[in-house]
């Protein structure tokens, strides 16, 4: 199959202020072990307004942004292949782990190229170019690829959305003997919902948004309930008293997080998921009386991204039902500022719109 590939592509970076800048560069030529993506979704992402879009916050770490061309949920269409790459073709469309580590440390070793230490480590929209451009060079090892029935939106979602939610249920060891408290239900809170649910759990959905409690009814929520200051309680009534199996937050607010501790059944599983913040608790009621055991856990590994690939496709399940505005590449302007007010779901620049 041969690919028209121009001399030059439209690419967006974020130069801090809110604003958003459109440039013209060369499309890249991948390297050995690389291929060359045309971008067909990027969806954007919380941290992209926390670390990048609104001020450049991290000068030496992981959340650094490097004026690179942004974006780091991408999905695409393989278009040429460097040399060396054996396990993939033109014209395969894929999903990418978001970041690329040294691929030598224990952390790498193992898939988790998020936790690499190492000064190699690259994240795609933040040390290097990333989705928000019409193509893009992607390693293989961070390349996965997607089933017929997953759309290039789905793939966009998978490595930092899904796959988070993923990690934290699996941490928790979740099954279809437990009940998962989900607090707080923005993209992460909904995906934590539709997985529990393909993993055969029962669900019960909290937070104080209307929007969002709307969204988690429409993804298959058994239960959702407003955040008010008896949601505990409440909880406690479903229960039979006894509380839940496994309690995820997804809100990273100190009253989630401490409300999940205080529904967790005994003997049960904590997951804290959502980011910043704080939480003080008294851990002789909430944690050691109760027999608790308290995750923290974070984004997931290529191996465990590959294997939620194919559950998704077997619970015929679309990561894209979270997604509530679309944009084309040229529009990531309006994108970002929708995404900025808070009120939606998951924003997602589809490259195939004009
Ligand atoms: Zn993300
Ligand atoms: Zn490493």
């Amino acid at each position: 199959m041969e690919m028209n590939i121009p001399k030059k592509m439209l690419g967006m970076k974020l130069p801090g202020g809110a604003k958003v800048e459109a440039v013209e560069v060369d499309v890249p030529t991948p390297g050995y072990g690389q291929v060359l993506l045309k971008m067909k979704a990027a969806s954007l992402c919380g941290s992209d307004l926390k670390y990048i879009y609104y001020e450049h916050t991290d000068k030496t770490g992981g959340a650094r942004y490097d004026d690179v061309i942004a974006g780091h949920e991408p999905s695409g269409q393989i278009v040429a292949l460097g040399e060396g790459v054996t396990n993939f073709k033109i014209g395969d469309k894929v999903c990418v782990y978001h970041i690329q580590g040294c691929g030598y440390c224990d952390e790498c070793k193992k898939g988790y190229f998020i936790n690499c230490q190492m000064p190699e480590r690259r994240a795609y929209g933040w040390q290097r170019d990333g989705a928000l451009g019409e193509y893009m060079v992607a390693d293989v090892s961070t390349c996965i690829l997607l089933p017929e029935f997953l759309t290039y939106e789905d793939g966009a979602m998978i490595a930092c959305g899904f796959g988070t939610a993923y990690q934290g249920l699996l941490r928790a060891g979740v099954s279809g003997q437990d009940r998962v408290l989900v607090m707080g239900l923005g993209p992460v809170g909904q995906a934590t919902i539709m997985i529990a649910k393909a993993l055969g759990a029962e669900t019960i959905g909290v937070d104080i948004s209307e929007e969002r409690m709307e969204m988690a009814k429409n993804v298959g929520a058994d239960v959702v309930l407003k955040g008010n200051d008896n949601v505990v309680e409440e909880i406690m009534k479903l229960t039979d008293g006894k509380g839940v199996e496994v309690a995820i937050d997804c809100s990273g607010s100190s009253i989630g997080r401490h409300r999940c501790l205080e529904a967790a059944r005994m003997w049960g599983n904590v997951v804290y998921l959502g980011e910043q913040g704080t939480v003080t608790f008294e851990p002789s009621p909430l944690l050691l009386h109760k027999n608790l055991t308290l995750h923290g856990s974070w984004v997931t590994s290529v191996g465990n991204m590959e294997r939620l690939v194919e559950l998704l496709d077997r619970k015929k399940i679309h990561p894209s039902k979270v997604i509530t505005h679309r944009f084309p590449l040229r529009e990531t302007d309006k994108a970002f500022e929708i995404f900025a007010t808070g009120k939606t779901g998951k924003v997602c620049i589809n490259h195939e719109m004009e």
